[in-house]
């Protein structure tokens, strides 16, 4: 592979690169025996801030009980804490070959913290809020903070987001997913992620539903639906949205998210240390939805490496071939982006984001398969042309 800057402008075999265009004198190289070359991972939904928790919180507990842990678990963190989590988490992405992150928090510190990190970054300023009455407040004050920060670069995109259908006014919704912009990356929110939220919107009940009108004792469910049937009423899912989880969704939502465009992110690890059920694997790849791949927060899984990622989702669905898992992490992960043949592939024009895997290929097995089978040491990382881990 031939980079110039921070693109890739050649792909071949040595003797197809030096037939089309010889190496120059002026040109570094470098060899990499018994190793993959490949697009740099993308993992599409994390929360860097949450590190502090890591290993903290028991697995298989009902979501309210787990946010109430997670709120004593982080009492007294402050800014520094904060940052040091999310400067600890993006350096662990990058040893594991993640070149870029689509990443959420409720601090802000995240969006500081990233702004002078080599990893390419989308970090979004998470906004809560049931009171409809407050949505202006709270979108002017996010706005205020987004204009405080260092200016968005090419590696660097912060931008502003919600939080979930059940914590957030649809009059907030409305507000902050019309004041996202495109260079931001897509507007992000976690939506059906487990059975209480269900059972609140579908039934007007249930632990999660008790939970959020204990803080705002206001909360009403006037019809009986969905999560993705009650954005898309209430027109609350802007084309080419990114949708966290979506665990337990059904044949109607998937034509909703497969219309609107919407790309779906899930997170493996964090599905089993909830212990959610759903995910319908097969109903969202029939209806073309966009599926990519993210660690979610060290408050829910144990690492942020998207090989172990890849790898956890192939034991669970040996049926999906190497080929479509990774393209969760790299490609689907750049369409969610928009930036469909500018990252998650390698080929002239891409941008130079790419990763070096320790492993040798069998020619008897396929290559897709082995690169997801197992996670691999990461030899080499490289973003926009420069070498970040070697
Ligand atoms: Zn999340």
């Amino acid at each position: 592979m031939r980079i110039q800057g921070d693109r890739v402008v050649q792909v071949g075999t040595w003797e197809q690169m030096q037939a089309e265009v010889p190496a120059s004198e002026t040109e570094s190289m470098r060899e990499i025996p018994d190793a993959v070359i490949m697009p740099g991972l993308i993992n599409s939904h994390c929360h860097l801030e949450l590190g502090m928790a890591r290993g903290l919180l028991p697995r298989n507990e009902a979501f309210p009980m787990w946010v109430s842990r997670l709120r004593k678990s982080l009492e007294g963190a402050g800014p520094m804490q904060y940052r040091e989590a999310v400067r600890l988490g993006a350096l662990e992405c990058l040893k594991h070959g993640t070149t870029t992150i689509i990443d959420v928090g409720n601090t802000g510190q995240s969006l500081l913290e990233l702004a002078g990190l080599p990893i390419r970054s989308y970090p979004h300023l998470e906004l809560i809020g049931l009171d409809p009455t407050l949505a202006e407040a709270r979108l002017d004050a996010a706005l205020a903070r987004l204009a405080e920060l260092p200016p968005a670069g090419e590696r660097y995109h912060p931008g502003i987001t919600c939080h979930a259908p059940y914590s957030c006014s649809p009059e907030l919704m409305d507000k902050v997913s019309r004041a996202t912009g495109s260079r931001s990356g897509p507007y992000t929110l976690h939506v059906a992620e487990s059975a209480e939220e269900t059972a609140m919107f579908r039934e007007g009940r249930g632990a999660l539903f008790e939970f959020c009108r204990r803080i705002h004792p206001g909360l009403r469910m006037q019809e009986r639906e969905s999560p993705v049937a009650f954005l898309h009423r209430n027109r609350l899912i802007p084309r080419g949205s990114l949708f966290a989880h979506c665990n337990h969704v059904d044949a109607d939502d998937i034509r909703i998210l497969a219309d609107t465009e919407t790309s779906v992110v899930h997170c493996p690890r964090s599905r089993d240390f909830f212990n959610h059920r759903g995910f319908p694997l097969e109903l969202f790849r029939a209806a073309g939805v966009n599926l990519c791949l993210g660690t979610d927060s060290l408050a829910s899984n144990e690492g942020l490496s998207l090989l172990d990622e890849m790898a956890e989702f192939h034991r669970e669905n040996p049926s999906v071939s190497g080929r479509d898992i990774l393209a969760m992490a790299t490609v689907n992960g750049a369409r969610a982006l928009g930036l469909d043949g500018e990252m998650g592939r390698l080929r002239p024009g891409a941008k130079a984001d790419f990763i070096a895997l320790e492993m040798r290929h069998h020619p008897e097995c396929d290559l897709y398969e082995e690169i997801v089978r197992e996670a691999h040491d990461v030899l080499l990382v490289v973003i926009g042309g420069e070498e970040v881990v070697s």
